[in-house]
């Protein structure tokens, strides 16, 4: 082993080896037998599930499948869809169609990309939804092995979060990385040196301190808004052994702010935080969030592939639905309907008219269309939530 670090490396996950060994062995065994079939296969969310998916990763999964001889189609990443239609039948997300022989070892890769950037994606929407315009920064790589920190920033994006402080994941997603300071910077250069380094340093960005190093929060807020003009932000990133109540530490470091004029200060909170704790914080007076491990640990989709057709006949195994399928939405009602591919009718139940969520993005190895970038997947992720909003009686 000459490599430092245990992962796969770009070369090795393209030749199929970061895989499952079986799908290798079918492959020989299929060849050896003289019965490499053309398949189509289908990628579906397993199990039962009541939630949506912000589908996200097809970028990497047409990245493995580029050059090989077959056919991909796929929901386009930052669309949201229940992994059930209105019927309850399984949504398929992609569909690939060639010989086995051309992909069928880089089915465990394939999965890999989408179930966990899809599970990010999903989770960073979820908070979007929950914080409506109130920005939020994907802070969490340092939880997870550096080698995915880009895939996670650009997920976390995807799903809406307003930056990232990984600086690959910046790059990916063309904007500049965000970040307030450490600890450590307060810790060696004391509190008024770190707040006035780090202010000089965000240039014409935002104005962004940590205070809690080494006061209480509430005199270390009115230190540092008096201490650097035109500060725009105090980041609270309280440790749990002193959090309490930490919807009235924000209530009653607002308050003190207010009171001396410095309104224009707001208040960013970070550590520790999920999904389940961001509304009674927003109600508090926070108005930015740094949120970490929930977002980069958000748990990975079961999304599983399955063969659904054999040299043009419809076949799978037992509990799946066989054929190639589309998956058709109405933009009024937002009811889907997966159907056999190429049937689509074109008016929904309520007379809306249907769009056909599955695009084609490889045809015979090659790509189809220019590929949007993660600012473009971004829009779509915040148009599909509006659009959600606009629909009645869908999960939430
Ligand atoms: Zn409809």
């Amino acid at each position: 082993m000459g490599s430092k670090f245990n992962i796969a490396t770009e070369n090795e996950i393209l030749e199929g080896l970061a895989s499952d060994v079986y799908f290798q062995r079918s492959i020989s065994a299929s060849a050896e037998h003289d019965m490499d079939r053309d398949v189509a296969a289908e990628v579906t969310v397993s199990g039962p599930l009541d939630t949506w998916v912000n589908f996200s990763g097809l970028d990497e999964v047409i990245g493995i499948l580029e050059g090989h001889e077959l056919n991909l189609f796929a929901i386009p990443e930052g669309t949201i869809v229940e992994s059930r239609d209105s019927r309850g039948i399984p949504v398929p997300f992609m569909r690939i169609e060639g010989k086995y022989s051309q992909f069928g070892n880089l089915e465990t890769a394939v999965l890999g990309f989408i179930c966990q950037a899809s599970g990010i994606s999903t989770y960073s929407a979820r908070i979007r939804q929950e914080l409506g315009t109130t920005p939020f920064y994907s802070f969490g790589i340092r939880r997870m092995h550096p080698a995915i920190s880009p895939m996670i920033d650009r997920s976390a994006f995807i799903g809406g979060a307003d930056g990232v402080s990984g600086i690959l994941g910046s790059r990916i997603i063309g904007h500049p990385p965000v970040g307030t300071m450490p600890h450590a910077l307060a810790l060696m250069l004391g509190d008024q040196k770190a707040w006035e380094v780090t202010a000089k340093a965000a240039g014409k960005g935002a104005k962004s301190v940590l205070i809690d190093t080494f006061n209480d929060e509430k005199f270390a807020a009115l230190e540092a808004a008096r201490a650097i003009p035109g500060l725009d932000f105090i980041r609270l990133d309280t440790p749990s052994s002193r959090r309490g109540n930490f919807p009235a530490l924000i209530r009653e470091v607002r308050w003190e702010l207010d009171l001396r004029g410095y309104r224009n200060v707001k208040i960013m909170v970070s550590g520790g935080l999920r999904l389940e704790n961001l509304r009674e914080l927003k109600e508090a007076g926070a108005e930015a969030f740094g949120i970490g491990t929930s977002i980069s640990s958000a748990k990975p989709f079961d999304f599983a592939m399955d063969i659904v057709q054999i040299d043009g006949k419809p076949i799978t195994k037992r509990g799946k639905f066989s054929g190639k399928k589309d998956v058709l939405r109405c933009r009024h009602c937002g009811k889907t309907y997966v159907t056999p591919a190429g049937q689509e009718s074109h008016k929904c139940e309520c007379g809306g008219p249907l769009e056909n969520l599955m695009k084609e993005y490889i045809r015979g190895g090659k790509i189809m269309s220019k590929y949007p970038d993660a600012e473009t997947i971004r829009k779509r992720t915040l148009d599909e939530l509006a659009l959600r909003s606009t629909w009645k009686d869908q999960p939430s």
